[in-house]
C-alpha cells in the first residue's frame, strides 16, 4: 500500500478497548464515557481485519488502547495474530501497555511471539505515580516489568514529560533505565481530547529544553537509528542504552510516515492529528468473504494525509483534536 504521498504503509495500530484501568491526567478526564460494548469490534472481527492488513503489506502490528490488557480474552486475540509471525507475513506484534496486568500477561505474550513491549511510566515516585495516573500503583507496574524481563521481552519505557510534575526526575530515570537494561522514549504531551480541568499549557514541556538539561549529566551521542517511527534516537554512553524523543510539536516528523490507526470499533484514521477517518466495520460485516474490506482499505491509503498540526499555546489551549489518544491508540 503505498499513499499519495508515495510513503508505503507498512504499520498497523490497532486501539483493541477505549477503556482503561488508569486516568493519567494527560489522557482522561476524571469521568469518562466509553463505547457501549457492543459497538466494539469482536476478537475475531480484529482478527479478521489486521489479517487483510497484513495481506495488504503490513509488516508490524501495535496492540494498544486504552490498556489493551484490560480487554477480556485479550491473549486469543495475540494468540491468534501470532500465526503472522510463524509464516513471516509479520514482522511484529506488539503492544503499548501501561504495564498494570503484566506480571499476569508477560509470559503468554512471549509465548505468543510478542519480542518487544512499550510500557508506560512516568515516574518512579509512588505517590507521584497515583497522582498522574489517578488510580494506578506504581508497585503494580514495577512487579509487571520484573515479570517482562524475566519472560524475556525487551522493555522500551515511554514518559510524558510534564512540567512542573515529573520533570525533575528524567536523571533518575535515564539511570534508572538503563540499570534494568531498558530503552526510555520521552514524548512530548499532545492536544488530544478533553482532559477536564487540566491545563494543557501547563503540562507541556518541551523536549528541546529536557535534552539539554540531560546534555549536562550524559553524554548523547547522535545516531541514525530509527524505527521508522516518529523517535529520534541518541545513545547514552554511560548506560549504553538508546533514549528517544517524540517531538510532535516541536519538530515535524510526517514525511516517513508508514502508519495508520484503526480504533476498536473499525474507524481507520490515517494521521493521528487530523479527522478524516473511514469505516471498516460497514464493510467487513457486509459479507463474510474480505474483497469489500480490503476495498475500503486501499481507498482510506489513497487518502491519507500529508501530516498534522498539532499546537499548544495560548491561543490555541484546546484539543486540536476532539478524539482522546485512548481512542485512536497512542
Ligand atoms: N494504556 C496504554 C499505555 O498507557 O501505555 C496504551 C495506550 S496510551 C494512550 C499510549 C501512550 O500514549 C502512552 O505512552 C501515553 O503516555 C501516551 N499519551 C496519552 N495521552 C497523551 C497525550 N495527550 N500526549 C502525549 N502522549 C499521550
Ligand atoms: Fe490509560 Fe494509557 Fe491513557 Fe493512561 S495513557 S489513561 S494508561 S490509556
Amino acid at each position: 500500500m503505498i499513499d499519495p504521498f508515495g510513503r508505503t504503509i507498512t504499520y498497523l495500530r490497532v486501539s483493541v478497548t477505549d477503556r482503561c484501568d488508569f486516568r493519567c491526567v494527560y489522557c482522561m478526564a476524571e469521568e469518562m464515557t466509553f463505547l457501549p460494548k457492543s459497538e466494539l469490534l469482536t476478537l475475531e472481527e480484529l482478527d479478521r481485519v489486521c489479517s487483510a492488513f497484513v495481506r495488504l503489506g503490513v509488516r508490524k502490528l501495535r496492540l494498544t488502547g486504552g490498556e489493551p490488557l484490560v480487554r477480556r480474552d485479550i491473549m486469543t486475540l495475540f494468540r491468534s495474530l501470532g500465526r503472522h509471525l510463524a509464516t513471516g507475513a509479520l514482522d511484529e506484534l506488539t503492544l503499548t501497555t501501561n504495564g498494570s496486568q503484566l506480571a499476569r500477561y508477560a509470559a503468554q505474550l512471549r509465548e505468543c511471539g510478542v519480542g518487544r513491549i512499550n510500557v508506560s511510566l512516568d515516574t518512579l515516585d509512588p505517590a507521584k505515580f497515583t497522582e498522574i495516573t489517578r488510580r494506578g500503583r506504581l508497585d503494580v507496574v514495577l512487579e509487571g516489568l520484573k515479570a517482562a524481563k524475566a519472560a524475556g521481552l525487551a522493555v522500551k519505557v515511554n514518559t510524558v514529560a510534564l512540567r512542573g510534575v515529573n520533570e525533575d526526575e528524567f536523571d533518575d530515570l535515564v539511570a534508572w533505565t538503563g540499570e534494568q537494561g531498558f530503552d526510555l522514549v520521552f514524548i512530548e504531551v499532545m492536544p488530544m481530547g478533553d482532559i477536564g480541568g487540566e491545563n494543557r499549557l501547563e503540562q507541556y514541556l518541551p523536549l528541546s529544553l529536557v535534552r539539554a538539561r540531560l546534555q549536562r549529566r550524559w553524554t548523547l551521542e547522535e545516531t541514525d537509528y530509527r524505527t521508522g517511527g516518529p523517535a529520534r534516537y541518541v545513545n547514552v554512553r554511560e548506560t549504553g542504552r538508546r533514549l528517544g524523543f517524540i517531538t510532535p510539536l516541536t519538530h515535524n516528523f510526517c514525511e516517513s510516515c508508514n502508519r495508520v490507526r484503526m480504533t476498536c470499533t473499525g474507524t481507520l484514521y490515517m494521521c493521528l492529528g487530523q479527522e478524516d477517518a473511514a469505516d471498516l466495520r460497514t464493510p467487513l460485516r457486509q459479507s463474510e468473504g474480505d474483497a469489500a474490506l480490503e476495498a475500503a482499505i486501499r481507498e482510506a491509503i489513497d487518502r491519507k494525509p500529508k501530516g498534522h498540526d498539532f499546537i499548544i499555546d495560548r491561543r490555541h489551549n484546546r484539543p486540536s483534536v476532539s478524539r482522546h489518544m485512548s481512542v485512536t491508540g497512542g
